[in-house]
């Protein structure tokens, strides 16, 4: 079986961090990239764990040496995939990246194995409420992750796969799923 690359995408707040967390647990052989970003921590985040937390000047240094297999900009700060550790790891694991629809599309173009997987909320309803319920943005930063939806469903066309987290174990089931039949391709 060989090791894949996959990218999880989908629209703020709809649980691709959870989703990614218990398909960890279960399954050993999958690592997750840590990306770079230069927004500012949330509360409970910590440098290194949900992201690296870089300067802007860091970043550009980073871009300047083609640290990056890719990099993109949402809501004013940049966010960027790291390439040596995701070019490493696949020598041993299979690699996930949790990152936005243009950033997966991007990193399709200089990988055609990579699986891209868009991961949907129920509703927008439902979306709206967890965005809310989160209490980490303001309202303005909220409306702005709403208004990006839409793009991102757009986007969507062009994914391999999508998957519902209506339930949080249903959902990484089918994951798993996807991820097998792809591994024995
Ligand atoms: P947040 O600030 O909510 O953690 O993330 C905002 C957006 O940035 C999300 O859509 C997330 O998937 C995306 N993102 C996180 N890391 C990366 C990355 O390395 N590259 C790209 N292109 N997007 C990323």
């Amino acid at each position: 079986m060989k090791n894949i690359l996959f990218i999880l995408s989908g629209p703020s707040g709809v649980g691709k961090g959870t989703l990614a967390n218990l398909l960890r647990e279960r399954n050993k052989n999958v690592a997750l990239s840590i990306s770079c970003t230069t927004r500012q921590p949330r509360e409970h985040e910590t440098d290194g764990k949900e992201y690296f937390f870089i300067s802007k000047d860091e970043f550009i240094k980073e871009i300047e040496s083609d640290g990056f297999l890719e990099y993109s900009s949402h809501f004013g700060n940049y966010y960027g995939t790291p390439r040596k550790f995701v070019e490493n790891k696949l020598k041993t694991h299979d690699v996930m990246l949790e990152i936005d629809v243009n950033g997966g599309l991007s990193v399709k173009k200089n990988y055609k194995d990579a699986i891209l997987i868009f991961i949907a909320p129920p509703s927008f309803n439902e979306l709206k409420n967890r965005l809310i319920n989160r209490h980490t943005e303001t309202e303005d930063k909220i409306e702005e992750r709403l208004q990006r939806i839409d793009y991102e469903f757009e986007k969507e066309k062009q994914y391999d796969y999508t998957v519902i987290n209506d339930d949080l174990n249903r959902a990484v089931s089918e994951l798993e799923k996807i991820i097998n039949e792809e591994k024995n391709k």
